[in-house]
């Protein structure tokens, strides 16, 4: 059984002096994301987190919540003894089978010097005492097993197996963004990758419905609550698109999407002052599909004081199916929904807008004012599950 889980962060060991801000969110997160596991504290040791298990710990569950955790670069679990030479022998011999003719190899990390032997000297005794003991090879370049000995904070803490994490910053340390989740492949992706980057991300959708719940928008809720699984929680801004639909209906159809776009950035501004939110998000794309051009991104932006990041600007399509797999997203994006956007696609969009030409044309639909009634229409729910 083991005692403890030791983890290694990622990009938060390159930090300065706001480290110890880095380390308490993703202590914090650590807890969030553990919160029906049975276990008795996390702390911080040396430049690590360790968890300690209790005897009622569900490690394969343990093992599912922390491989989502941004933050950590990766993690093992591990038996934990005293720092010096007898102890950790015992503890080695104790829980850890050999096979005979096994190629095996000790790896010992010191981050506390204050123990009275280094590195090299451990792995050398405890190679030389597993040869004798169990019959195996010491094979430095490709052993079957690794025996890592990291010694911290007074203490051994040995382990076999390396679990990798999602790498990142802790949800929270990057401020909060108001991200555009469309139905689709693409924005769920680019919430997560805001996420990965420490971004509180909550949602606005602009949805074909009026009523907002799971039966009406069934299909949103389940990717928050997907990507609930890295951020433990956010909120959904539901808003009507009839009022954008009836403001729009004699505008020129090749301008109806670019419209939409610079509308729903309106929209979510003016959702993002009420709620302290400093950027938006959005699953964009350069060059994805005809509308997305840069000219058009350019357009669509000078609609928001605040910025509009990105992340999947470069990304090509098959690079987000894979991450939206490996997220969980994937199957309930391809699901049938009837997403708005769809209902603009023109024949020949306009791929090269100027933006006279849009704000002439927005002065005529009277904008501002559908953009309000949206706004006063806008229904916030939390969603605190994970799916
Ligand atoms: P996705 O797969 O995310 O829908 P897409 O490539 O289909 O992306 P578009 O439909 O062109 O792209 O939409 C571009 C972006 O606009 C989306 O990624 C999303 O951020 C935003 N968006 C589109 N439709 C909506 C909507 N109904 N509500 C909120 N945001 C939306
Ligand atoms: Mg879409």
């Amino acid at each position: 059984m083991f005692d403890y889980v030791l983890i290694h962060y990622g990009e938060i060991a390159l930090k300065g002096l706001n480290r110890p801000f880095y380390e308490r969110k993703l202590v914090e997160n650590i807890k969030k994301a553990l919160a029906n596991q049975d276990y008795a504290g996390v702390k911080r040791i040396q430049g690590r987190l360790v968890i300690e298990l209790s005897g009622r710990s569900d490690t394969s569950e343990i093992e599912w919540a922390l491989r989502r955790v941004f933050g950590i670069a990766w993690f093992a679990f591990c038996y934990v003894t005293e720092a010096d030479r007898e102890s950790i022998q015992r503890c080695v011999d104790k829980n850890i089978v050999f096979n005979k003719g096994e190629r095996v190899k000790v790896s010992t990390n010191r981050a506390d010097k204050s123990i009275p032997f280094t590195s090299i000297e451990l792995n050398r005794e405890l190679g030389t005492h597993l040869v004798n003991a169990y019959n195996v090879k010491v094979s430095l370049k490709g052993p079957e097993k690794e025996i890592f000995v990291e010694i911290a904070d007074g203490k051994a803490y040995i382990y076999t197996k390396k679990i990798k994490g999602v790498y990142g910053l802790p949800v929270g340390v990057s401020g909060k963004v108001l991200h555009l989740l469309s139905g689709g492949i693409d924005s769920p992706v680019a919430a997560w990758l805001l996420m990965k980057r420490g971004c509180e991300v909550d949602f606005l959708h602009f949805s074909p419905f009026q009523r907002f719940d799971e039966k009406w928008n069934g299909k949103i809720i389940e990717l928050v609550k997907v990507l609930n699984r890295y951020s433990f929680g956010s909120r959904i801004f539901f808003v009507p698109f009839y009022p954008f639909e009836l403001a729009s209906i004699y505008a020129p159809t090749r301008y109806k999407l670019i419209l939409f776009r610079r509308f729903m950035v309106r929209v979510a501004e003016r959702l993002a002052s009420k709620y302290g939110v400093v950027a938006l998000g959005s699953g964009e794309n350069l060059a994805q599909v005809s509308s997305q051009t840069l000219e058009n991104l350019s357009v669509i932006e000078q609609a928001s004081s605040i910025p509009i990041l990105r992340p999947l600007l470069t990304y090509d399509k098959n690079e987000i199916v894979n991450i939206a797999k490996q997220i969980g997203t994937f199957k309930i994006s391809v699901q049938p929904y009837k997403d708005c956007c769809s209902l603009f696609i023109a024949k020949h969009p306009a791929t090269k807008t100027k933006l006279e030409d849009v704000e002439d044309i927005e002065a005529e639909m009277k904008i501002e004012e559908a953009v309000e009634d949206s706004v006063n229409k806008a229904e916030v729910i939390e969603v605190k599950d994970q799916l």
